[in-house]
């Protein structure tokens, strides 16, 4: 794991690098050329692990081992925080006093950021954006970080205030007056987990990664906010090197399927295969797109309520068509 040969101490200083977050002046590793991330080890004795690391983040979730996992509860409360532009990403620095646990473990939310596209993939695919949020467990010091997909189709009011205030130029600071980080969390928090690292340098293989299986939908404007400031801040897929990755199972390929709603009857028991297959979901799991299927398959849904759930199935990556 790399995390015995750490001292309490480097932990600390780590994870408190971590809440200040690469600063904007550290300019020295990028996402493209000479400092691009297959150059990262070799630019700093300190981010070695970005080379030589054998549990190295992110990964593609792929071939999972379906297991009973704690579950993930977040005491996480609103409040005002920092938004930055690190000149590496758009972070959110929070007050003290969230809390996600899961089992045994309780860990203090430090800070949210922003990768685009997003840096794990399922099955191959990657998502628009992906949310990092950042974790320490004050009694270990190791980090864990919930990752949360986001795709375009919906409104997210708490994202477009984030996109509204982000600030344009690297060393840039705003407040956020009330930031509610819940907000960018699925209803149902189905995850993967494995044992990985930073995807950043220093790389340090110190994070327990907790992967949203659900995406959460965003206005497509706010993801092309952040695209514009930062169109491609996401590490390569790392090898797994044969690390496991617990939680739903994931098609083994793409799905890309085409779900024609123009007929009632047998077509909402494809919808619910679809969906199913598309989110590793158990069909209970999906609920609020299997309660809307039958009224959709029907042309019962109000214009603005179909197109929203288009545009949710289309995030999974299906093709879909409105009579
Ligand atoms: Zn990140």
């Amino acid at each position: 794991m790399g995390r015995s040969g750490l001292t309490a101490t480097t932990l600390g200083a780590l994870a408190l690098s971590i809440a200040t977050a690469f600063a904007a002046e550290d300019t020295h590793w990028g996402y493209e050329g000479a400092q691009g991330p297959e150059h990262w080890a070799a630019l700093g004795e300190a981010y070695q692990a970005c080379g030589a690391g054998t549990q190295q983040s992110p990964v593609d979730i792929a071939g999972t081992i379906e297991a009973e996992l704690p579950e993930i509860s977040l005491a996480w409360k609103p409040g005002a925080g920092s938004i930055v532009n690190n000149g590496h990403t758009i972070q959110v620095n929070v007050p003290g006093g969230s809390q996600l646990r899961r089992g045994d473990a309780s860990y203090e939310l430090l800070q949210v950021h922003f990768h685009a596209p997003s840096e794990h993939l399922v099955a191959g695919k990657a998502f628009p954006m992906e949310a990092h949020f950042v974790h320490r467990d004050a009694a270990s010091g190791e980090l864990g970080v919930l990752g949360v997909f986001l795709v375009p189709g919906g409104e997210n009011a708490a994202f477009s205030e984030l996109a509204a205030a982000f600030p344009q130029k690297p060393g840039e600071e705003a407040t956020i007056e009330a930031f509610d980080p819940k907000a960018l969390v699925p209803a149902e928090l189905d995850y993967w987990t494995y044992a990985g690292s930073l995807t950043t340098p220093p790389c340090s293989e110190t994070v327990t990664w907790m992967l949203a299986a659900e995406p959460v939908a965003v206005a497509a404007g706010d993801i092309a906010r952040f695209s514009d400031l930062y169109p491609a801040n996401a590490r390569p897929a790392q090898p797994s090197n044969r690390r496991f990755i617990l939680g739903p199972a994931v098609p083994a390929t793409p799905q890309i399927v085409d779900v024609v709603l123009t007929d009632a009857g047998g077509r909402r028991f494809d919808l619910i295969r679809e969906v199913r297959s598309l989110t590793g979901h158990s069909v209970r799991k999906s609920t609020a797109l299997i309660d809307a299927a039958p009224r959709l398959l029907k042309g019962e849904l109000p214009r603005d309520e179909a197109e929203a759930i288009k545009a949710r199935l289309e995030g999974f990556g299906a093709t879909v068509e409105l009579k």
